[in-house]
């Protein structure tokens, strides 16, 4: 007997896990009548419908457990404000082939410019891509790792670090790390190292890496990891921020520095 119980049928496309179908059922039945669609026709359309429903599930999943601090996108990044940045290679950058590769990407350039907000998008179209991703920042790395040190738990941490296929390590160079900080960031860097990819920004330049980590000799075990397949993006200009102080002529283009009392960004 191929003719169901009608009724069951609800139970069945529950049972499937086939929720938008489920949700949407006679809406859907409707449009497929309406449109006069063959049974493959239809079945199909309500296909296409289930897989819209689990692609944003996943990719809203992979964002909530990405833990970015705030939104930004692409399509949010105004590259006319920013001649510093190709929109070619930051298109090309969103299509993750960095990440397939286990690539690393310096994001480096003064405040404001918009490190953050790239890295941000970049890691939403890196989990959009399929890729699992987690945002944090130097400090919060750094203090994590040194507290699981002292409290014993550091290979689990570093684990937990190491296993999403794109880490973001937003902001180094802002504080003054802690002593051991470099080790500690070394080993997590040499256990991802050619396996998943890393993206860092920072205000310092490269060079004043050893300043940064305190240690000359780590951080350029440090560097030579991270450069070894990585693409740098040296992002400079004036704050973003600052733009519409300085259009309404509050500051000049040049006095753009951060820390003076009264420009706050
Ligand atoms: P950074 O991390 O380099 O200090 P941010 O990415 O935090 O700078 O940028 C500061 C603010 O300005 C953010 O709100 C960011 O979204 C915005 N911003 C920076 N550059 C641009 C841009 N080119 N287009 C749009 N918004 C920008
Ligand atoms: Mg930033």
């Amino acid at each position: 007997m191929i003719i169901q119980d009608p009724d069951r049928l609800d139970a069945m496309l529950g049972r499937l896990k086939l929720t938008a179908i489920r949700e949407r059922l006679d809406t859907l039945l409707d449009e497929a009548a309406r449109q006069e669609l063959s049974l493959r026709e239809a079945l199909a359309y309500l296909c296409a419908q289930e897989v819209a429903r689990k692609e944003d599930r996943r990719i809203q999943m992979g964002l909530s457990i990405a833990r970015f601090p705030f939104v930004r996108t692409l399509d949010g990044f105004d590259f006319s404000a920013q001649p510093a940045v190709d929109p070619a290679q930051i298109r090309e950058l969103a299509c993750g082939r960095w990440i397939a590769n286990g690539d690393a990407l310096l994001l480096l350039g003064p405040p404001g410019v918009g490190k953050s907000h790239l890295a941000v998008a970049l890691g939403r179209e890196a989990v959009r891509a399929g890729y699992s991703t987690l945002f944090t920042t130097a400090t919060a790395l750094i203090t994590q790792l040194v507290s699981a040190h002292a409290a014993g738990s550091l290979e689990e941490r570093l684990r937990h670090f190491a296993k999403p296929k794109l880490l973001i390590i937003d902001e180094l160079g802002y504080l003054p790390l802690e002593p051991g900080a470099a080790n500690l960031f070394f080993q997590l860097v040499s256990r991802r190292y050619e396996r998943g990819s890393l993206l860092v920004t920072s205000n310092r330049a490269v060079s004043e890496w050893g300043e940064v980590f305190g240690d000359a000799v780590v951080a350029t075990a440090i560097l030579d990891r991270l450069l070894h397949h990585s693409h740098v993006l040296t992002i400079r200009g004036d704050s973003y921020r600052l733009r519409t102080k300085r259009k309404a002529g509050l500051i000049k283009p040049s006095s753009a520095a951060i820390g003076q009392p009264f420009v706050q960004p």
